[in-house]
């Protein structure tokens, strides 16, 4: 059996995945191939060939594959004992943990308690919700045009993206959405500052006025730059407005930092560079080094469970603790918000070049190791605000040709038509050359196919 299974390919593989998994698989699609190893920002499949890394489990590794601290953890966490799972009692590791983690949020965590939710980033966005509403006693939430927060019931009814929703009939009431600012397509169709300011005027003018149609929200849901929605920053303003608003009307602010959090935008959360504080913020993915976490940072004034009132069996996973808590070391230690920071700032400035001589390439955004480039079709008349038509089908082609070129992205926005990077933040100078040269080469492969 051992012998048979050395032997398969990645074509192999997928043929059995195909008959062994539901259709509702999705990366392998569109990333053909069988992992057999990883390390690092490499990821090597079993026919041997190896790819730079750009997906980094949606994020979540944020020190790449197998990183020493990481392995030195689980293999320290196996020898000491301790127990793999508590539910919510606690251990000297959830303690020394929880202390850590909370030191990094806003304002050093001085106002937060946190909740250990159920492993997946869509729990602990279902516990923020529920918190919100039984804090408030209000049920309407308010979320955003291409704000993406998850695919259970309640996460998927204030995610934007339809595709997903469509088949399922009765999501969570109640929801009602926004436009989220856009640089590149401004949802008002104004365009840069004055279609920021007219968006920011529509908020506050859309809470206050007592005939909007909408009682007063339990909370406001976002994400301060919109990962799966095609990599949005929202302008400072506009989020410092929102905060100001939903303080004064006692409006739960959810942050979902599920994909933003812990160093990916160059600073420790995103919603930092506003100089916000939230009331809630939602963290999943990189916290856990790589092993399922997902918790809730709670402004101890908003934290009116009662005892039991929310649970989940899987809040207590201690070894995704320990390798959280190696996360935040490394972190810290290397500084490696700064160095997303200045990678993130010279691969935008290197996509930018691209930009001059590719038309193709409508727009580069993002912040930190959190970049997005928006494919358009540069054959046809540009809107009123100068914003090209999208071009999904271009977009797509580009993904695989990099795959063929041995780089691994993934793609988001609407209809999939922005190409986002989101490395390990741990990559060096040489490996952002090497996603710069290769994105290259599948940019211009794909042209080659479509625009022939
Ligand atoms: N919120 C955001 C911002 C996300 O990017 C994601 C996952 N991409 C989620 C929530 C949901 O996390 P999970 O897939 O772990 O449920």
């Amino acid at each position: 059996m051992r012998a048979a299974q050395l032997h398969r390919t990645n074509a192999d593989y997928l043929t059995r995945q195909a008959k062994f998994e539901s259709n509702v698989r999705s990366y392998p699609r569109k990333l053909p191939l069988a992992i057999a190893k990883a390390q690092g920002v490499w990821v090597t499949d079993v026919d041997g060939k190896t790819y730079l890394d750009c997906l980094a489990g949606a994020g979540t590794l944020a020190l790449g594959h197998n990183h020493d601290e990481i392995v030195t953890s689980i293999t320290n966490f196996l020898a000491s004992g301790m127990p793999m799972h508590t539910l919510d009692l606690t251990t000297p590791l959830k303690d020394a943990f929880s202390e850590a983690l909370l030191a990094v949020l806003p304002g050093n965590g001085r106002d937060y308690c946190l909740q250990f939710c159920g492993p997946s980033g869509a729990d602990a966005v279902e516990a923020a919700l529920k918190l919100a509403k039984t804090a408030t006693g209000r049920s309407n939430i308010i979320s955003f045009s291409g704000g993406y927060h998850g695919m259970t019931h309640g996460a998927l009814a204030v995610t934007g993206n339809s595709g997903p929703k469509n088949s399922i009939h009765t999501l969570m009431a109640g929801v009602q959405f926004l436009p989220y600012p856009h640089e590149y397509r401004c949802p008002l169709g104004i365009g840069g500052d004055a279609g920021i300011q007219a968006l920011t005027y529509y908020f506050s003018q859309f809470i206050e006025d007592v005939e909007s149609g909408v009682s007063l929200p339990a909370a406001v849901i976002l994400e301060a730059i919109q990962g799966e929605g095609g990599v949005n920053p929202a302008p400072i303003s506009w989020l410092r407005k929102i905060r100001e608003v939903t303080r004064k009307h006692g409006i739960v602010l959810i942050v979902d930092e599920v994909q933003t959090g812990f160093a990916r935008t160059g600073d420790m959360f995103a919603c930092e560079q506003a100089g916000i504080e939230p009331d809630i913020i939602v963290m999943s993915k990189a916290i856990g080094g790589g092993l399922p976490l997902a918790l809730l940072g709670i402004k101890r004034q908003f934290d009116a469970w009662a005892p039991g009132a929310h649970s989940g069996t899987f809040r207590g996973n201690q070894m995704a603790m320990a390798t959280g808590l190696a996360t935040l070391k490394v972190l810290q230690q290397q500084d490696l918000a700064a160095q997303a920071q200045q990678r993130g700032g010279w691969l935008k400035q290197q996509l930018s070049l691209l930009q001059q001589r590719y038309p193709s390439l409508g727009q580069v955004r993002g912040r930190g190791l959190m970049l997005g480039i928006e494919i358009v079709d540069e054959r046809q008349a540009p809107d009123a605000l100068n914003s090209l038509p999208m071009d999904a089908e271009l977009a797509a082609a580009i993904q695989q040709h990099c795959f063929k070129h041995g780089l691994l992205l993934e793609r988001g926005g609407r209809n999939g038509n922005v190409v986002r990077l989101l490395p390990p933040l741990i990559i060096d100078d040489e490996q952002c050359g090497l996603i710069i040269a290769r994105f290259e080469k599948g940019l211009t492969s794909a042209l080659a196919q479509l625009r022939a």
